[in-house]
């Protein structure tokens, strides 16, 4: 297990890794002791823009696990900060999304508006109905630039895979005839934010996730080691079909072949 033993930092995707829903993954306090002990410095990065990484600390508390909000990479933020190196602050964007979106992008000092926009930033709407799918519809027809955080069509939870991000944007791109540009994974980008973030460099950084087509995908893109777990969406034969360079069957698993690397 030499991969295990040169990895020096790691990027940890959270739904299907480290919890489904509200239910924790066995040893999940043992893993992030593990990491803190050795240490093995840690990005939690997901493609879910509901929550703030406020809220995602609060979460974990709740599992009993202690991680900063510094330590948190959401979708949305990384979106924010991507476009924030792109457009000067005050460009006008509208956001379809929740609060924690909307959030992310006021701190990076764009501001919201519902009209003469250049920007349109979408993400997932738990309370999406037929005005705000029209309101953004309308906007990206007359010539907005249509962001995507991400384009995960489903998320895992205890009740199995439930519409995504994905599902809310593949409307839009019908209704107004435009792709979007999407950030979260695959896109490398959420990656190098990461690595940024922990000052990691791409030979010694692993990205540890459950979903294959993104997590797995994505790491690659950004040259990274590669872990795939199977205890969230993807199955043995996916992480085989995207070339993970690790599979194991969940963190109590991964956490027992690192002990022993
Ligand atoms: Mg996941």
């Amino acid at each position: 297990m030499s991969l295990l033993s040169n990895i020096t930092h790691l990027i940890i995707d959270m739904d299907g890794v480290l919890y489904l829903g509200d239910q924790p993954m066995p040893r999940l306090g043992e893993f992030f002791a593990f990491l803190r002990q050795r240490p093995i410095p840690f990005i939690l990065a997901t493609n879910n823009s509901t929550r703030s990484p406020q809220e995602y600390v609060n979460k974990l508390k709740r599992m009993g696990v202690t991680v900063s909000a510094d330590e948190i990479l959401v979708s949305g933020q990384a979106t924010a900060r991507y476009l924030a190196r792109q457009y000067p602050r005050g460009t006008r964007v509208h956001v379809f999304g929740m609060p924690a979106l909307r959030e992310a992008m006021t701190d990076e000092g764009f501001v919201l508006v519902d009209k003469d926009v250049e920007l349109v930033v979408a993400s997932m709407d738990r309370e999406v109905n037929f005005e705000k799918l029209k309101q953004a519809t309308l906007l990206i027809r007359s010539g907005a630039r249509f962001i995507a955080t991400n384009l995960d069509p489903t998320n895992p939870s205890e009740e199995g895979l439930i519409p995504g991000t994905g599902a809310m944007i593949v409307a839009l791109e019908a209704a107004s005839g435009v792709k979007a540009t999407a950030i979260g994974k695959p896109e490398p980008t959420m990656y190098q934010l990461a690595m940024e973030m922990m000052g990691a460099r791409p030979e010694t950084t692993a990205a540890l996730g459950d979903r294959a087509d993104t997590d797995i995908l994505g790491g690659k893109r950004a040259g990274l080691t590669t872990i795939c777990v199977l205890s969230g969406s993807s199955n043995r034969a996916e992480a085989e079909a995207f070339e993970a360079d690790l599979i194991f069957d969940d963190i109590a698993q991964l956490l027992d072949a690192w002990l022993q690397a």
